[in-house]
């Protein structure tokens, strides 16, 4: 149909975490439906040897903001309480602010808790999400709209989907850049009643929440894809699909019950199972 996007193609770039390299169907998966993620995937291409630049969760997303490897300004470890990435760097959101892109991040920031490290200072007109590692997926306590405290919240996948539907339609009308960082598939292991229920045949109670932690979050992409062809933006939004490292499937401590096949490793390490990941980019 005809399309009212703006020249500048729109960039709609969203990480999954600690999600396993089996768990979607477009890499094999069989009992985890990600029809969602499994059309993103027809729809561009699909990369089986797409690689992140660490084993954990904030040096990698200081790589993909700054576009710079994390060891070049120390950051190469989890930071410590409510330090984060270094002042110093310029992050993809400062820099396509600058060009008249409007900046949005809705879910993990995981980069700095001080004030002046907060997304709101790094570029990002808007932001709805948690500034830590990890959240509750059900409690409000650290879900921040701007600098202010959330009185309540949906299951935070399905609020992170709302979240980002919202800001695609306010923004509708000029260049936008969103980085929708889920917190699912990240401990702690919490999913809702309804899509519990859809998983009966899973014995394994940790990996049945898991499956049902997946499928909100391809439920939320689903929806936030809808959006694009609803606005008339899907052939001119450039959208990127990652997970911010491997499952976390350590012999013994397995504590996501994710499941990286083929591969050997975990998140924390640096075999193949910790830095290959789900990697899709779409432009039609
Ligand atoms: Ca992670």
């Amino acid at each position: 149909g005809a399309q009212t996007s703006p020249a500048k193609p729109n960039i709609l770039f969203i990480v999954g975490d600690d999600m396993g390299y089996a768990d979607v169907g477009f890499q094999g998966c069989k009992d985890i439906p990600t029809p969602n993620l499994d059309a993103l995937a027809k729809s561009g291409v699909r990369f089986t040897s797409g690689y992140v630049s660490g084993p954990y969760c904030s040096p990698t997303r200081a790589a993909l903001l700054t576009g710079r490897y994390q060891t070049r300004f120390g950051h190469e470890f989890n930071p410590a309480g409510a330090r984060g990435m270094p002042l110093t760097e310029t992050t993809l959101a400062n820099r396509l602010k600058a060009d008249g892109y409007a900046t949005g991040l809705v879910g993990k920031w995981h980069l700095g808790a001080e004030p002046e490290m907060r997304p709101p200072r790094r570029g990002f007109d808007e932001f709805y999400g948690f500034l830590g590692g990890a959240h509750s997926y059900v409690n409000a306590s650290g879900v921040l709209r701007g600098d202010e405290q959330v009185k309540e919240l949906d299951y935070t996948t399905d609020a992170f989907g709302r979240e980002a539907v919202a800001f695609i339609e306010r923004h509708r009308a000029e260049p936008w850049f969103l980085y929708l960082a889920f917190n699912a598939v990240h401990t702690p292991m919490e999913a809702t009643d309804e899509r519990l229920a859809k998983f009966p045949d899973v014995a394994d109670k940790k990996r049945r929440t898991y499956n049902a932690m997946m499928l909100a979050m391809d439920e939320a992409i689903g929806r936030v894809r809808q959006k694009l062809v609803e606005a008339g933006l899907e052939q001119n939004t450039f959208v990127l699909f990652i997970s911010d490292n491997g499952g976390p499937t350590m012999p013994g401590t397995t504590v996501n019950a994710s499941r990286n096949d083929p591969f050997r490793g975990s998140k924390r390490t640096t075999l193949e199972g910790g830095v290959r990941v789900p990697f899709i980019l779409s432009w039609p």
